[in-house]
């Protein structure tokens, strides 16, 4: 079974303008009665797919799902719309699995260790980190109001457009080589031996160092630092900037003079293909800066923020968090099955709250409808959202067909066979987030 769920969407002031974009068209697509006209000037910025405690998603109790929810909460909520974590926890034994039960974010509630989302991002978010769970334990019992829960927040972006990120630490010759290239950071690290940043194994604590410099500088430092950087930047021919450089002025016109501008120099900058896909781990520091993705992360609030935003930064918990791992970091195209009408691609988490799955049927397929079918076992509690044109989705067990088109979004329940199929002419794409094997 699968039941229709309408999404959140949250709006940031990095979200992209109007309804335009995914979130904004989504918004459009679930308020069918609101005034067009008061959507023009909102920031789209995420739409959340789960139970997330801020913003659940929203159920309509309807016949359709009558049979696989209790007599009691049937006559309760009948007609009416409930949120998804209240239908869970009370016909949980339909709507979860005892695996899903058993991992202690779950703890007992209705919550799904998963928060499923949609990005359209329009200017560059803060530069930040998630902590490990056991530095998220530390800093909830410390600071409740900063670090509102106990859990650690990986997180796994796949682009549906061009998605351009900051991510992980560069390697150390190529920060470098960088620091080089723009004489006024190597006047602001100055007291740093950067040149250790060539030797594997000095690289990780010079790095740290350098680091640190960033945010015991004033800001006066730090602006004029900045100023430098740019007017170097502007003596150069356009055509030879790096990305990196180009980002700086995209940088400096939302955040004026902000210490991420210098860190950003630190990370790889990424400008992800569609489908293309990178893990953010515990403790490595990241921004994204432009273009739509998909995002799964581990239910979780936690933020240590160390640029590019009017919020507190807490520096002093970021330069002890941080891996500063210099590793090469690759955006990964997850792992594709090819099927008979359609691809199946896997994206691993590496984490166990949650995979990302994408199956695709392009329009150019031959066969008819009956033969373009493809199954999918749904073992865990699922998210399903159609990015692409449109199909059918049968659950032949429980004998029931699901119209599925764009930007429709659904809770999918345990130890189900679904079977998605389209008309050759049309083209069929849904992801899924489901809980690691
Ligand atoms: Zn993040």
């Amino acid at each position: 079974l699968m039941i229709p769920i309408t999404g959140s969407t949250q709006k940031y002031h990095w979200g992209k303008v109007g309804v335009d974009c995914l979130v904004g068209m989504y918004s459009k697509k679930t308020h069918p009665d609101s005034d067009i006209e008061l959507f023009k000037n909102i920031h789209f910025a995420e739409l959340w797919m789960g139970t997330h405690p801020g913003s659940p998603s929203l159920v309509k109790i309807t016949e359709n799902i009558q049979k696989w929810v209790t007599p009691e909460f049937y006559e309760k909520h009948q007609g009416k719309t409930v949120h998804l974590d209240e239908l869970i926890i009370s016909n949980k034994s339909v709507m979860f699995n005892e695996k899903t039960e058993s991992m202690d974010v779950v703890k007992g509630s209705g919550s799904l260790p998963y928060l499923f989302k949609i990005l359209s991002v329009d200017s560059p978010l803060s530069i930040q980190a998630h902590p490990d769970k056991q530095l998220a334990e530390k800093l909830h019992e410390q600071f409740p109001d900063i670090y509102k829960d106990s859990n650690h927040k990986p997180e796994m972006v796949i682009a549906l457009t061009e998605f351009e990120c900051l991510c992980s630490f560069s390697e150390g010759k190529t920060i470098l080589k960088r620091l080089h290239n723009n004489p006024a950071l190597l006047e602001f690290f100055k007291d740093v031996n950067i040149e250790n940043l060539a030797d594997d194994e000095k690289s990780k604590e010079t790095l740290k160092e350098i680091v640190k410099v960033i945010y015991s500088s004033s800001d006066v430092l730090v602006a004029e630092c900045v100023e430098k950087i740019l007017s170097h930047i502007e003596s150069l021919d356009e055509k030879d900037w790096t990305i990196m450089q180009r980002l700086a002025f995209r940088l400096h016109e939302f955040y004026e003079n902000d210490v991420g501008i210098i860190f950003g120099f630190l990370l790889n900058d990424f400008v992800l293909q569609p489908g293309e896909s990178l893990v953010l781990g515990p403790n490595e520091p990241h921004a994204y800066i432009r273009g739509e993705a998909i995002e799964c992360v581990a239910a979780s609030d936690n933020v240590v923020r160390g640029g590019l935003t009017p919020k507190f930064k807490d520096s002093a918990t970021l330069i002890e968090m941080l891996t500063y791992s210099t590793e090469d970091v690759e955006p990964s195209k997850g792992t594709t099955s090819e099927h008979e009408f359609c691809k199946h691609i896997v994206y691993n988490s590496g984490f166990k709250e949650f995979n990302v799955h994408k199956i695709v049927f392009p329009a150019s397929a031959e066969g008819n409808a009956e033969e373009n079918v493809y199954s999918v076992n749904i073992q865990d509690p699922s998210m399903l959202l159609c990015t692409k044109g449109k199909g059918k989705v049968t659950d032949q067990a429980d004998a029931v067909d699901y119209e599925v088109e764009f930007l429709n979004t659904f809770y999918c329940l345990p130890g189900k066979e679904l079977k998605l199929s389209r008309h050759p002419e049309e083209e069929f794409e849904v992801f899924i987030a489901t809980i690691a094997e």
